[in-house]
């Protein structure tokens, strides 16, 4: 088996490779904290599937599940796997961790890589299953992907980060200059809108819930959740009034038809979770996101409100998934997992430091630094008890 040094390597601000072994780490940290953590539930996950189960939040979703509730778990996601001297991605090894942990604690796993809009991995999924599990009581909704290939039209849509009516002009870092700089961004063309609608919108979410319920896979009472965001006003000409947020209002009235669909066929449940903003592959492709996510934990860990995509999930599954008696959802029935990232002390600091950061005092006004860590960090790099001067083994499977 070939072993190599592996220094992280980067195109613009974005890692081209994964480390192995702080993959693993990652992996390991999160499992360790959520089986400190867990609790006797009154009504855990059994068997679940989770859609973007690789990295950020579905990662998350996928290890509560199983290290949380010793729940089956199904994951599906996009990923490449290493190919001679070329290292997987970062998404690929926390799986293979996953695996290596999942196994000796008999907890049954098993993962689809490949593209879950298309038919073929949903038939594949199915036939998992069908043959290796039980019907799902719970089905998580994690994709972050910049484009989607329809399955009845063969189009390819890719989604674009836009404004919605008019320009947006605001500042933003660039990521690998380290420039504080106003950018402008021009409205999204209805083409752009509706391409954005395509990728991230409800249609893929409710492809899946109509299959799983056509196979019979779905157990009695079987919940499912999809992310969403909505993040304070700062970012709403980008986000919740852009071409995303667009998506995301889609999604939502998916799930209020998806709950229909459900509550008739099986007594169960269709839900967004409206999470923080964290920082993962995603999130960091948003502009003027990333600044601030520079801004944010600061403001949120001095009030003792700090939470990464872990935490955030812990809390889903503990308040509103596997409880007898749910906390209560916001007005329009969604579950609110933002409440400490929109809380007026934590949005009225960050606003007063945003007009006064430059280039200058960039590092000195925000945890810039923080935020470049834990972009490395999703990739393997930067963590904490990993010797980067040792070879590892990259050629890993599950
Ligand atoms: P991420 O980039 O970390 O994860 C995306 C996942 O989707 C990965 O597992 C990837 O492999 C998978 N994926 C992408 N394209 C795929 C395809 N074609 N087929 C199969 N799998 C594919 O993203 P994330 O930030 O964790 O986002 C997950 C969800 O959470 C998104 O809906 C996002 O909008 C939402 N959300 C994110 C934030 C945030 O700040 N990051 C906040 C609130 C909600």
């Amino acid at each position: 088996m070939p072993q190599q040094i592996v220094k992280r390597r980067s195109r613009g601000f974005i890692c081209v490779n994964a480390h192995p072994e702080g993959c693993r780490r990652n992996v390991e940290r999160w499992a360790e904290a959520v089986r400190e953590h867990a609790q006797p539930a009154a009504r855990p996950p059994r068997n679940v599937l989770v859609i973007g189960a690789s990295t950020g939040y579905g990662l998350a979703s996928r290890i509560v599940a199983a290290f949380g509730y010793q729940a089956r778990t199904l994951g599906v996601f996009f990923e490449r796997a290493p190919e001679g001297e070329k290292t997987a991605t970062a998404g690929f090894y926390n799986t293979v961790a996953f695996h290596a942990l999942a196994g000796p604690a008999n907890l049954f796993a098993a993962s689809l890589n490949g593209d879950a809009f298309s038919a073929e991995c949903k038939r594949a999924a199915a036939e998992i299953i069908r043959k290796q599990m039980e019907p799902l009581d719970l089905v998580i909704y994690s994709l972050a992907s910049p484009k989607r290939t329809n399955p009845d039209t063969g189009v390819t849509h890719s989604s674009a980060l836009k404004p919605v009516g008019e320009a947006f002009t605001n500042k933003t870092v660039e990521l690998d200059s380290e420039k504080v700089v106003s950018v402008t961004l021009a409205p999204a063309s209805e083409a752009e809108i509706a391409d954005t609608v395509a990728v991230m919108g409800g249609d893929d979410w409710r492809r899946w819930i109509e299959m799983l319920l056509e196979e019979k896979l779905l157990a009695d009472g079987a919940r499912t959740v999809a992310y969403s965001y909505i993040g304070p006003e700062l970012t709403w000409p980008i986000y919740r009034d852009g071409t995303i947020g667009l998506a995301k209002k889609d999604l939502e009235s998916t799930a209020h038809s998806l709950d229909a669909l459900l509550r008739a066929r099986c007594g169960g449940q269709a839900q967004i979770s409206v999470n923080k903003a964290v920082v993962t592959q995603a999130s960091a492709a948003i502009p003027v996101v990333p600044l601030y996510l520079s801004l944010l934990p600061p403001a949120l860990a001095r009030r003792d409100f700090g939470e990464g995509p872990l935490e955030q999930i812990e809390r889903l599954f503990a308040e509103f998934i596997a409880p007898e008696t749910p906390k209560p959802l916001d007005d329009a029935g969604r579950i609110r997992l933002d409440d400490r990232e929109l809380r007026t002390e934590v949005q009225e600091e960050i606003m007063s430091l945003w007009p006064q950061i430059t280039t200058e005092n960039l590092r000195a006004l925000t945890d810039f630094a923080g935020f470049q860590r834990e972009f490395r960090r999703l990739f393997g790099f930067e963590v904490e008890g990993v010797d980067y001067d040792e070879p590892v083994e990259t050629d890993l499977r599950w």
